[in-house]
């Protein structure tokens, strides 16, 4: 029997291998850009002739490299970026593989020319179809300038393969858009035969955008900002009034490196729920934070996708944040009865402050108010001024001036919502709220009045900081002297082992799980014991009752739930601090104007409204 396996020769194997690296010019200027960024460049500049198929010549500012590292950088796997596999879970760098340059000399005539800052003299090497043709020393300036000519010379099928130059350019301005977005800092020149397509100048993200984009697009963006222990989230989305009827300007970025996440764009259009008109996109420049070991990178090199360790809490938290930014842009104008009601005003967000607007609210009743006197800075403070909904759920009202505990109740601080309460208020006296129909309570307003749903506005409170219990910090449970133990259907006990890690994370503690049965032996402080039952069944029938499969919203479902059924009931009596709890709580909320499931909370009547009707 005569043997079958052969090594392929190399020249064979890197073609192979380019074909998975370089699809077309534009994935060439991908790898070329990210290159040149890892070589910490401050200004590059891209000339391509004929939609990149004759030339792609990338040069750059960056850390050049050494005559032995120039020859190296050739060579399939030779990189300077990572010498481990444990390197991979800690990259900074785009480049990783060592593929690149050896696949593109594969399959093109290339030429690099490369000096290092400290030294004089550059290095210059020709290769074509990984055959080196020259090496010599040459002057150049400080930098690398690679040019790549005749793409897939060596590969018919592949040249014939490529599409018009229309559609090959298109592809390179999208290329060429998502690094430049994700690197504001640097400096990028785009030249197309000749013809100057971008012109971009070394700045900030919001003005990178509006460079790209042009036109209009500054008055369009609303920013996002998040911060967690465990990501951070900044950018923009587009107003929802301007969202358009094709998809296009949505860009994640994680690390600085665009991505694609259906995922993730599953949970921007969910914050965008009801804001938009039927087949309307929104546009989002959103850029994550996340430590490089919660990510894996390391899969196909042409790929955008990455991994998450934890996307449930990315999903959720990103799409608070949007939420968030969108109901402030929506809602602050709303309460401010002083401002032309047309929201003509663009959303500033550089001065924030200046542009809040103010609404004061009567209220006599502030359990936390005992810093700042005479503090201008009512952000801040405000965040304090969490109302406790569990003296209000355990529910007996009749201890004022009992402490709260506010060990976990902790809102971010929020200009906008924490101006809503000015400092004159304080002034006043006399009961600021009061109860109508025992269903809703109604607070003054400086010019007007605000009625808000007492269960809605409960279980908006109680869905924040349920969802910031499960996704961000851990619960504080309560352990039971007794464990409860709970009958359920058998399905029931499945659908409770699903969501059993999340109902953790809120407090509870199941001590055993049976076939029709659990033992719990610890509950979140939140809740009291006699309800643990009700709200159980009330969360299965809710879990139950939702798509199959569907369980990226998970934690999301479970926050709905459990804030809907212990939220204070319609038909309750409210005693003024409670009332004042619920009020205070509201409008520390990230979006006080909407319950989880995008109800209004509240309403406000102006006085010219009131006024109006008596005329
Ligand atoms: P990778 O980026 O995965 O390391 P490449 O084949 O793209 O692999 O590049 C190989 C090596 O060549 C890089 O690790 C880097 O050291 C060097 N190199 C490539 N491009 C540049 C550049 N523009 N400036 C400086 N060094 C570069
Ligand atoms: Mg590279």
């Amino acid at each position: 029997m005569t043997d079958v396996i052969h090594l392929l020769p190399d020249h064979v194997a890197n073609q192979i291998a380019a074909g998975e690296v370089v699809q077309r010019p534009a994935s060439v200027i991908k790898e070329l850009l990210e290159n040149s960024i890892d070589a910490r460049a401050k200004n590059i500049q891209i000339f391509i002739k004929e939609a990149g198929k004759i030339l792609i010549k990338i040069v750059d500012d960056g850390m050049g490299m050494s005559v032995t590292d120039a020859r190296l950088s050739f060579e399939r796997h030779a990189t300077s970026k990572i010498r481990a596999a444990e390197d991979l879970f800690s990259l900074q760098t785009k480049g990783f593989r060592g593929e690149a340059l050896a696949s593109i000399a594969a399959i093109a005539h290339v030429e690099l020319k490369t000096k290092r800052p400290e030294e004089e003299i550059g290095t210059c090497i020709r290769i074509e179809g990984s055959e080196v043709i020259s090496q010599e020393q040459c002057t150049t300036a400080t930098g690398t300038s690679i040019s790549v000519k005749n793409l897939f010379y060596n590969i018919p099928a592949r040249r014939n393969f490529l599409k018009s130059d229309t559609v090959e350019t298109r592809h390179i301005v999208d290329e060429f858009q998502r690094v430049a977005l994700a690197h504001p800092d640097i400096a990028f020149t785009l030249i197309h035969n000749g013809s100057e397509l971008f012109q971009l100048p070394a700045t900030k993200y919001r003005q990178r955008i509006n460079n790209i984009f042009g036109g209009k697009t500054n008055e369009k963006l609303v920013p996002v900002n998040e911060e967690t222990e465990i990501l951070t989230i900044s950018g923009f989305v587009g107003k929802p009034e301007f969202a358009r009827r094709t998809r296009g300007e949505q860009f994640f970025f994680v690390n600085d490196r665009f991505i694609k996440s259906p995922y993730l764009h599953h949970s921007v259009s969910a914050a965008f729920d009801g804001l938009l008109k039927d087949g309307a996109y929104p546009s989002y420049f959103l850029y994550l934070k996340v430590d490089p070991k919660s990510i894996d990178i390391n899969i196909h090199p042409t790929k955008t996708e990455i991994k998450f360790e934890d996307e449930h809490t990315l999903y959720a938290l990103l799409r608070s944040a949007i939420k968030h930014s969108l109901g402030q842009f929506s809602v602050a104008p709303v309460l401010d009865f002083e401002r032309d009601p047309t929201l003509d005003t663009p959303y500033h967000y550089e001065n924030k402050s200046a542009t809040t607007p103010r609404v004061e609210v009567d209220r006599n009743f502030n359990p936390f108010k005992t810093e700042h006197s005479g503090s201008r800075d009512f952000s801040n403070s405000f965040r304090k001024e969490t109302a406790s909904w569990e003296g209000l759920y355990t529910g007996l009202g009749d201890e004022e001036d009992k402490p709260i505990d506010l060990k976990q109740i902790e809102f971010e601080s929020e200009e906008v919502t924490g101006n809503l309460f000015g400092t004159a208020r304080a002034k006043e006296s006399g009961n600021s709220t009061f109860q109508l129909n025992r269903k809703f309570i109604i607070s003054t307003l400086k010019n007007g009045m605000l009625v808000i749903d007492q269960h809605r506005a409960h279980t908006r409170i109680l869905y924040e900081e349920l969802l910031k219990s499960i996704t961000v910090s851990a619960a504080v449970s309560q352990q039971l002297l007794f464990p409860l133990n709970l009958q359920f259907s058998q399905n029931e006990i499945q659908l409770l082992r699903g969501i059993k890690d999340a109902l953790e994370q809120t407090g509870f503690i199941f001590s055993g799980i049976n076939k029709d049965s659990v033992e719990i032996s610890g509950i979140p402080t939140i809740i009291i014991e006699s309800e643990v039952e009700m709200l159980l069944e009330h969360l299965l029938a809710d879990f139950e009752n939702e798509v199959p499969g569907n369980n990226f919203s998970q934690t999301d479902l479970l926050a709905k739930s459990l804030a809907k059924s212990m939220a204070v009931k319609s038909g309750s009596l409210l005693n003024q601090s409670e009332q004042q709890h619920i009020v205070n709580g509201l409008f520390a909320c990230k979006e006080p104007s909407l319950t989880p499931s995008n109800k209004p909370v509240f309403i406000t009547l102006p006085v010219e409204e009131i006024e109006k009707k008596f005329m």
